[in-house]
C-alpha cells in the first residue's frame, strides 16, 4: 500500500514559542509525516530538529492509554475505566474540601495545552468547582516577564513582531541563546542585512556567543547593575531621545537620580567587566539607529528579575527604541502557548488579562459567561510556590497536575518531591504513564498530545496559529479539552458550561473576554480565517478585516497605564542569594543545552533521531583551571553537590564557562537536585540559574 500522501494540512509546531508553521502530510486523514509551511510568515519555510520529529514522539510505547489508580499509597498504579477514574478524583476531591476547606484542593497547569483548553480549565476548576489556588508551569518560564511588563507598560504585551529580528542595526541579547533556544528566530536573525552588532550578555560562552561582535561575560546576576550603568553612561553623555522620554514615559528624573550611584567604576567591579567594554556598549546603544533588546531564562529565572527585565525595559525607553522597526524591549517566551496561558488559563489573571480583585472586571466576565458573579474569587491566587509550600503547611492536600512534570522540573528537586508525598490526592493528567511526577500519582487521567487535538496557540510575537487533530489518541486517552468537560459533569457543574461545547466555541467566548483590553481579538472571524491569514497577531479588535502580516506595538508612542505613559522602574540590585564558599566554591549556571531538547524531555526523550542530537548522560562545562586544580579530566565522570542534592555528569573542560562557575543543562534530572528554592519577589518565578555547589572527581 502506498505510504504517498493524498492531501496536507497546515497547522503551528507544539514545542517551542516561535510557532512554526507546519504542512501535515495526511493519509486517509491521518498525519503519514511533516515538513515545514513554507508560506507562514513565523518560519518562511525552516523549521528545528524538534518540530520535524513533532509526530514521532506521540507514538512512543509509554503513552497513558487507560487511567490507572493506586489505591494503596504503597502499591501500584492499576488500571481502571473512566467512570471509576471520574468517580474517584471527584469523590476525593470532594471529601478534601468537606475537611479542610475549599481552597485545600489546587491545580498546577502548563503552558502547552492550547488557549481553549486553559480557559476551560481555569473556568471550571475556579467557577465550577470553587477552587481559588491553580497555576501553571509559566511561573517557571515567563511570569518575570509579565509583571515586568504590567507594571511597565500597563498590560503584559510583549511590543515585537519577527520582522524585527531582520530590521535591527545592534540587538542585545541578554541571558538569551536563541541559537539552540530559538533556532528560527536564530534564522531571522541570520537574515538581517544591516550588518548588525550582536551584544550578548551572559556569564558564559555559548553557540550565540560564536556570534557576537560583543560578548559581555558578566559575573553571573549581575545584569540588572549593568544595564543601571550603562543608563547613568548614555544620561551622563546627553545621549537620550528627550522628546520619547518626555512625551510617553513618566519617572525619568527619579530614574536619572537613581543610576547616578553606579559610576562606571562601580559598575566595571561588579560586573567583572573592564570599563571600556561598557563604554563601548553604550556607545552602540546610542550611535545605532535601531536597537532591539532580547532577553529570556537567564533574566526571568532571577532573584531579581523583575527589576532586571525593567533595567532592559528603561534603556529601550530612554533612548526612543521602541514602537518602531528593529526595536524594543522584548521578551521571547518558552513554551508554545505561554501566551495565551498568560491571558487565559484564569489562573493569575481573571480572563482576557482581567483581574481577579476588580470589581468591574468581575462584573464584565460574569455577563459574558452568564453566570453568578459570585462564582468569581475576588482574590488572586497563590503562585506554584506558594501552593507547594501550601502542602508542608498542611493547606493544600489535594493536587492536579496537568502537563507538567513538577517532581522533575520543579526547583530543588528533593524538597519537591517530599512536598509531592505529602499531599491526600494527587492527580496527573499526562501523555505518558512514567514521568517523575505520574509515578507519584495516585490517580493518572491519560491525555491526548498535540497533533490529537484542536485548538489555538499564541505564540511569542502574539500571533495566534492553529493546531488541529491530525492523529488519534491512543487507546482510552483524550483531549484534555473533553477530560475537563467530563470533570465538570461529574462534579454536578457541567450546566454552568454549556456553552463552552468545543474549542472553537470556547475560542468565541474568549473573543468576547478581550473585548476592550489591548489583547482584543474580537476582529478574529473564526478558525478557518487564522489559517487563511498565516496566523493573527493581537490586538485585532471587530473591523479588522486583514490584519498585516507583521505588526509591533506602541507605534504611536501610547502605553496602557491610564495616562499614555511607560514607567521607568527601578530598585537596587541585591547580591546572589547563595554566595560560594569554602565547601561550595562554584557557581553553578543551568540552561538549554541543545536545540534538540526540551524541558524534561517527557517528549523529545521518545525520538530517537532527537536523542542522538544530545548526550543522554549528564555532561557538566567546567574551565581547564579548575579542571587542573581538581585534576578532573576530559569526559572523566564527576559528583557535583549542593546544599540540597547530588548528581553525578561527565567533565565536559571548555573555557566557555568562567573560573569559579560550572555548567549544567537542565533536562537532566538531576539538575534540579541542586538548585536552590529561591524567588523573585514580584513575579514569584523561581531562580534557577545560580547556586553555590563543589564538584569533585569520581
Ligand atoms: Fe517548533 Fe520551536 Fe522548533 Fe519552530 S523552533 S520547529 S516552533 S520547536
Amino acid at each position: 500500500q502506498s505510504q504517498l500522501p493524498d492531501a496536507t494540512t497546515d497547522m503551528v509546531c507544539g514545542f517551542c514559542s516561535t510557532g512554526c508553521g507546519l504542512k501535515v502530510h495526511l493519509k486517509e486523514g491521518e498525519a503519514i509525516g511533516l515538513s515545514p509551511t513554507t508560506s507562514y510568515p513565523v518560519n518562511l519555510g525552516m523549521a528545528c530538529p524538534k518540530g520535524w520529529e513533532a509526530l514521532r514522539v506521540l507514538d512512543a510505547p509509554d503513552r497513558a492509554t487507560t487511567p490507572l489508580y493506586r489505591a494503596d499509597k504503597n502499591g501500584r498504579l492499576e488500571p481502571v475505566d473512566w467512570d471509576a477514574a471520574l468517580r474517584l478524583f471527584t469523590g476525593r476531591f470532594r471529601q478534601i474540601q468537606e475537611k479542610h476547606g475549599p481552597h485545600s484542593v489546587a491545580f498546577i497547569s502548563t503552558g502547552q495545552m492550547p488557549t481553549e483548553e486553559m480557559a476551560l480549565l481555569g473556568a471550571v476548576a475556579k467557577f465550577g468547582m470553587g477552587l481559588r489556588h491553580g497555576d501553571g508551569n509559566t511561573r517557571q518560564c515567563m511570569a518575570t516577564a509579565v509583571v515586568a511588563y504590567k507594571e511597565a507598560f500597563g498590560f503584559d504585551a510583549p511590543p515585537y513582531t519577527y520582522a524585527d529580528f531582520e530590521e535591527s542595526d545592534a540587538m542585545v541579547f541578554v541571558g538569551s541563546n536563541p541559537c539552540i533556544a530559538h533556532p528560527i528566530m536564530w534564522e531571522r536573525v541570520m537574515r538581517n542585512r544591516r550588518s548588525p552588532e550582536i551584544i550578548v550578555v551572559d556569564p558564559r560562552g555559548n553557540e550565540t556567543t560564536m556570534y557576537a561582535t560583543q560578548h559581555l561575560a558578566i559575573q553571573p546576576k549581575t545584569d540588572q547593575t549593568l544595564f543601571y550603568g550603562v543608563a547613568r553612561l548614555l544620561i551622563e553623555q546627553g545621549r537620550i531621545d528627550e522628546k520619547f522620554v518626555e512625551l510617553s514615559t513618566t519617572g525619568f528624573e527619579e530614574f536619572a537620580r537613581f543610576v547616578n550611584d553606579y559610576s562606571l567604576a562601580r559598575t566595571a567591579s561588579e560586573t567583572g567587566l573592564e570599563p571600556n567594554q561598557i563604554e563601548r556598549f553604550a556607545c552602540t546603544i546610542h550611535e545605532k539607529e535601531r536597537v532591539s533588546f532580547w532577553w529570556t531564562m537567564g533574566v526571568n529565572q532571577s532573584h531579581q528579575g523583575v527589576r532586571t527585565a525593567q533595567s532592559i525595559i528603561n534603556l529601550a525607553l530612554m533612548t526612543g527604541n521602541i514602537g518602531k522597526p528593529g526595536t524594543g524591549a522584548n521578551s521571547i517566551t518558552g513554551q508554545c502557548n505561554a501566551m495565551g496561558s498568560r491571558l487565559f488559563s484564569n489562573t493569575t489573571n481573571l480572563l482576557g488579562g482581567h483581574d481577579f480583585k476588580n470589581a468591574d472586571h468581575r462584573a464584565k466576565i460574569a455577563g459574558i459567561l452568564s453566570m453568578d458573579e459570585s462564582v468569581i474569587p475576588t482574590e488572586n491566587s497563590w503562585s506554584y510556590h506558594e501552593i507547594m509550600e501550601g502542602i508542608l503547611k498542611e493547606k493544600i492536600k489535594g493536587l492536579w497536575i496537568i502537563c507538567t512534570n513538577t517532581a522533575h522540573s520543579w526547583i530543588n528537586q528533593n524538597l519537591a518531591r517530599e512536598m509531592l508525598s505529602r499531599l491526600d490526592f494527587l492527580v496527573v493528567q499526562d501523555m505518558y504513564h512514567n514521568t517523575e511526577t505520574a509515578q507519584m500519582a495516585d490517580l493518572v487521567l491519560p491525555a491526548a498530545g498535540w497533533g490529537e487535538k484542536e485548538g489555538t496557540f499564541i505564540n511569542s510575537e502574539r500571533r495566534i496559529g492553529r493546531i488541529k487533530k491530525v492523529r488519534r489518541a491512543p487507546g482510552k486517552a483524550l483531549a484534555d479539552f473533553h477530560i475537563f468537560q467530563l470533570v465538570a459533569e461529574y462534579w454536578g457543574c457541567g450546566e454552568q458550561f454549556r456553552r463552552w461545547s468545543s474549542p472553537e466555541a470556547v475560542f468565541e467566548v474568549l473573543k468576547e473576554c478581550s473585548r476592550g483590553m489591548p489583547c482584543d481579538f474580537t476582529g478574529v472571524q473564526n478558525y478557518r480565517w487564522i489559517e487563511e491569514q498565516g496566523g493573527v497577531q493581537w490586538p485585532c479588535p471587530e473591523g479588522m478585516t486583514a490584519p498585516v502580516q507583521e505588526r509591533r506595538l506602541f507605534e504611536d508612542g501610547c502605553f496602557y497605564h491610564a495616562d499614555g505613559r511607560a514607567k521607568f522602574l527601578f530598585e537596587a540590585s541585591r547580591p546572589l542569594t547563595e554566595l560560594p564558599n569554602e565547601a561550595y566554591p562554584f557557581i553553578l549556571l543551568t540552561g538549554r543545552g541543545s536545540a534538540s531538547q526540551w524541558h524534561t524531555q517527557t517528549r523529545t526523550a521518545k525520538s530517537p533521531v532527537l536523542r542522538k542530537l544530545y548526550p543522554e548522560r549528564p555532561f557538566i562545562e567546567i574551565n581547564p583551571a579548575d579542571a587542573r586544580a581538581l585534576k578532573i579530566a576530559h569526559n572523566a565522570w564527576v559528583t557535583v553537590e549542593s546544599r540540597r542534592g547530588r548528581m553525578r555528569a561527565m567533565a565536559l573542560v571548555t573555557p566557555a564557562v568562567r573560573q569559579g562557575q560550572v555548567f549544567i543543562a537542565m533536562h537532566y534530572e538531576g539538575t534540579n537536585q541542586l538548585t536552590d528554592a529561591v524567588f523573585d519577589p514580584y513575579s514569584k518565578q523561581p531562580s534557577y540559574k545560580a547556586c553555590a555547589v563543589n564538584v569533585k572527581g569520581g
